[in-house]
Parts: structure tokens; C-alpha cells; sequence
């Protein structure tokens, strides 16, 4: 199976960009259900985030996609969510947990 990651990671610069659309449905969707799980559940911060990412990324791997190219994509989207936090903070963005 070949999935090209890098069309998955790069913003195309378009209105209707993937990454952005995706972005948003996991910053809108999928981060608040893994807090609610987390807190309905009474189970550690950051418990359902961290293991729901493996897990997610654990089905890449099923379907065929290299370890190493995996880590490469997540490398490079961590260092986006890096610069973001700080640009953020040097604008004066909201606090953590305000989202
Ligand atoms: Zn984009």
C-alpha cells in the first residue's frame, strides 16, 4: 500500500487545505472527546490522548506503512505544533486548557 505521507503532513496553502481540515476536526472533535474520556473514565491526563495516538498510528502500521516513515511524519508535525505553542505564547495565546 503506498499512502503518500508528505501530502499528509504539507499544507497545500488552499482554502479547503487537508491538513488544516484535519487539523481542525481533531482540535474541535477528537481532543475534547479524549479529555471527557480521560475525566469520565477517571483515568490518568493524557492517558486516552497518548495511547489513542499509538493506536492511530498503530493502524498505519497495520496497513503497511514503515515504522520509520511514520516516525518521520510525527517527528515533523510535533516540530509544527513546537513552533505553533511558541508563537502562540509570543502573541499571548490562549492558556493551556482554554481550547
Ligand atoms: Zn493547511
Amino acid at each position: 500500500m503506498s499512502v503518500d505521507l508528505k501530502e499528509l503532513t504539507d499544507h497545500d496553502h488552499s482554502d479547503e487545505c487537508p491538513v488544516c481540515r484535519a487539523q481542525d476536526i481533531v482540535q474541535s472533535a477528537l481532543l475534547p472527546a479524549a479529555s471527557a474520556w480521560e475525566a469520565n473514565d477517571e483515568l490518568p491526563h493524557f492517558s486516552v490522548a497518548l495511547q489513542g495516538a499509538a493506536e492511530l498510528l498503530g493502524v498505519m502500521l497495520e496497513e503497511g506503512i514503515s515504522r520509520e516513515d511514520i516516525e518521520s511524519a510525527l517527528g515533523q508535525l510535533l516540530d509544527d505544533i513546537e513552533q505553533r505553542i511558541v508563537e502562540d505564547q509570543v502573541m499571548g495565546g490562549p492558556p493551556k486548557g482554554s481550547a
